[in-house]
């Protein structure tokens, strides 16, 4: 198994002025890549620190790719350095050179003398074209050590790594590229699932499981290595099917596929109308739902009754379900949702009620209250059809905005719970 360490070379990263947005590029197409990241290091434009770092990487990995410092000026060291941490003297490449003199003279600007410094690689590497600056970027293999330089500019390193840089470390990985599944489930925390599979995670090893804690999902990644998708995926099945088995009553979906597509997906297979009918959450639920392209065909609105004068006028809530109960209760939910029904003349319905923050909690109900009603009208078995209707309640934690956002995934998971 490959271990590479990702270099990253530059002040101004280390004073906090740069995100190290390539860091993060090249860790996940090394993870792509099969290839394991044990180390990141950052280290400033200093000859003596960034020669210890590289030593150091040499000690712990097999690919070293460091990022920045090629540049003209004389803050830029990268390559004399790592030439003299590999023993190599540098060397004009002469192809460089000349693409130097090109683009200077397409350019009409002059050749400077410490342009001409780019042109100069250790010994025995080799020169990876940048079309989008001056300085190549450099690949050498060295007494078993892959070492490779990328310039600074994060659109620079991208094309190289992109043309020329996948294609090579592919060759040396042996052709075995790591493939992933994203599992994703709704209506459970991260913890609880956790301990549903927890025997599988622990068992683990390929493919292999990771867990991650979205806001109102879990999206499990199954990752396996092997030399095509389609046997990666072969690899994934047997753990899939044992994931889902325990999880049935979780996951909707996989990979992009967010749970307001998959509860649109539901509706349309169905041939079933959806209206929505919300108070915290303010059309948020209406936006997501519309996320889902194609969703004309099944949703006809979402009615955002945030008053309760509007409750009682649009939504048909009964004034005295509103005064007996409170606005945030599962009776006015219940109510809202039936309205809605009524007057959209909908198949399903679904509201929303609650306390957002951060004022207005009381004892009883604390902030992140919130209650849910759903409707839909059934057939039975003689064909004649009646209204059912749920009702649901939950203390969403967080702040105003994230009590809002939770809220619409918990009326989605309800829904998508009731569709399957
Ligand atoms: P140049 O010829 O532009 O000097 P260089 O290879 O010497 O290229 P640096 O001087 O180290 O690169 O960085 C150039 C610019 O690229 C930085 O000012 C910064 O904006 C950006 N940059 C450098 N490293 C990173 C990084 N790790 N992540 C994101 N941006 C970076
Ligand atoms: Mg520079």
């Amino acid at each position: 198994m490959m271990r590479a360490e990702i270099v990253s070379v530059g002040t101004e990263l280390l004073m906090g002025e740069v995100t190290n947005t390539s860091a993060r590029y090249l860790a996940e197409q090394m993870r792509l890549l099969g290839v394991d990241v044990f180390y990141q290091t950052t280290v400033g434009d200093n000859h003596k620190r960034l020669e210890d770092t590289l030593q150091q990487a040499y000690s712990r990995a097999d690919i070293i790719i460091t990022t920045g410092g090629l540049g003209p000026t004389t803050d830029d060291i990268t390559i004399e350095v790592i030439a003299k941490s590999l023993g190599l003297p540098l060397v004009l490449d002469e192809n460089w050179l000349q693409y130097l003199r090109d683009i200077t003279q397409k350019y009409k600007l002059k050749l400077t003398e410490n342009n001409k410094k780019q042109a100069y690689i250790p010994q025995g590497a080799m020169a990876l074209e940048n079309n989008k600056g001056t300085a190549p970027g450099v690949y050498i293999e060295h007494e078993g050590k892959i070492v490779v330089a990328l310039p600074g500019p994060p659109y620079e390193l991208i094309d190289i790594f992109e043309k020329q840089l996948i294609k090579l470390i592919k060759n040396k990985v042996g052709g075995e590229t790591l493939h992933s599944r994203v599992i994703r489930a709704a209506g459970i925390g991260e913890a609880a699932l956790e301990e549903l599979i927890r025997d599988l995670i622990d068992a683990q090893s390929d493919p292999t499981i990771a867990l991650y804690a979205k806001m109102g999902e879990v999206h499990i990644r199954l990752a396996a290595k092997a030399c095509s998708y389609e046997h990666a995926m072969s690899k994934i099945k047997p753990t899939e099917e044992l994931l889902l088995d325990r999880l049935r009553d979780h996951v909707y979906g996989y990979d992009q596929v967010s749970i307001e597509e998959a509860v649109g997906q539901l509706l349309r297979q169905k041939g079933l109308k959806l209206v929505c009918a919300e108070s915290c959450s303010g059309g948020l639920l209406g936006s997501r739902v519309t996320n889902a392209p194609g969703a004309s065909e099944y949703f006809l609105g979402s009615i955002v009754a945030y008053d309760n004068s509007l409750k009682e006028n649009l939504l048909k809530v009964p004034r005295d379900i509103i005064s007996n109960y409170g606005a945030v209760s599962g009776e006015t939910a219940q109510a809202m949702a039936l309205g809605a029904l009524e007057n959209a003349g909908a198949d399903v319905a679904i509201s929303i009620t609650g306390i957002a923050g951060p004022g207005g909690g009381t004892l009883e109900k604390p902030v992140g209250t919130v209650c849910f009603g759903l409707a839909y009208s059934d057939a039975d078995r003689s064909g004649k059809t009646a209204v059912v209707t749920k009702i649901f309640h939950r203390l969403l934690i967080g702040s105003r905005e994230e009590v809002k956002y939770r809220a619409t995934q918990a009326a989605l998971y309800y829904l998508w719970q009731e569709l399957k």
